[in-house]
């Protein structure tokens, strides 16, 4: 999508958890690149207060929107609210995720529950609230993102990592489903981030996830950002239904 200049309407991007972590680099990225953001939150109001206002200080419009995306139809409703109130939607990103690890054996249904209902189901909910709009519009973008683990799987995140996996087939579903009608999903897959969901990470498990990294480091929020919005702008028009790791090399494919 190319920003629209001060004089027309501004193109609208709607990045879900965007009160902290990779969703606030996101917004803060598409805030930067012209776009005018709706940033949302699950419970930290404040936090996304604070990104709305740091959004703003590139000279765009920013609102802020509360829904809890444990319940999918919550995520519709966010995607119909910011419409209402900001008059288009160009852009999606499904970013809130949530992890409730465990072995299988002993995950419980409401842990299997909450982070499908939150990662997967919410991001379909959002999706086709948007494609709506976008369709008569003739124009969209959506990006999901992902995980690396979605592609390789993890011990102990079998409904992550299943959750992951189904964000990277409802992708390729939805691109071959809406390309003619203007409308690409991508997904993103990100490795292992500096953010509140890796900041839990014991020592050695974060060594031994940097003895696999290539780049033999952790991400930052911003070098996902850099490729979500690169998916947002015109020079990404003629990719669809692809799945891109920002993962320093773990999983080259
Ligand atoms: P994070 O720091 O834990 O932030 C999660 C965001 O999602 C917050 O803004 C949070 O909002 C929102 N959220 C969580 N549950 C919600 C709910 N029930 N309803 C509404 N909003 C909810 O996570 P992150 O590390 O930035 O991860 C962002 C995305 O990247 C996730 O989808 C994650 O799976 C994916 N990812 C992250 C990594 C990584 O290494 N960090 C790697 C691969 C993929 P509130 O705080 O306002 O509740």
């Amino acid at each position: 999508m190319t920003p629209s200049t001060p004089e027309t309407t501004r193109n609208v991007a709607l990045v879900t958890g965007s009160s902290r972590g990779l969703g606030r680099a996101m917004a803060l990225k598409l805030a930067a690149e012209g776009f005018d953001i709706a940033v949302h939150y699950g419970r930290n109001a404040t936090e996304a207060e604070k990104v709305a206002d740091e959004a703003r200080a590139h000279g765009g419009r920013a609102e802020v929107f509360g829904a809890d995306l444990t319940t999918p139809a919550n995520a519709g409703k966010l995607v119909e609210d910011v419409i209402a109130q900001m008059g288009r939607l160009d852009v999606l990103v499904n970013n809130a995720g949530i992890t409730r690890d465990g072995l299988a054996i002993r995950m419980k249904d409401e842990d299997w529950d909450a982070v499908i209902q939150t990662n997967l189901s919410s991001a379909f909910s959002a999706c086709r609230a948007a494609i709506k709009h976008m369709m008569r519009a003739r124009a969209g973008r959506i990006v999901n993102i992902a995980s690396v683990v979605g592609l390789t799987g993890n011990p102990g995140q079998a409904n992550y990592v299943a959750s992951k996996a189904g964000l990277i087939g409802l992708t390729k579903a939805l691109a071959k489903e809406y390309g003619g009608r203007g409308i690409t999903v991508n997904a993103v897959a990100p490795g292992f981030i500096e953010s509140d969901m890796t900041a839990t990470l014991t020592e050695d498990v974060r060594k031994g996830y940097l003895a696999d990294i290539p780049l033999a480091r952790l991400g930052q929020p911003e070098e996902v950002a850099a490729l979500v919005a690169f998916l947002a702008s015109e020079g990404a028009a003629y990719i669809t239904g692809q799945t891109i790791g920002v993962d320093g090399g773990l999983n080259p494919h």
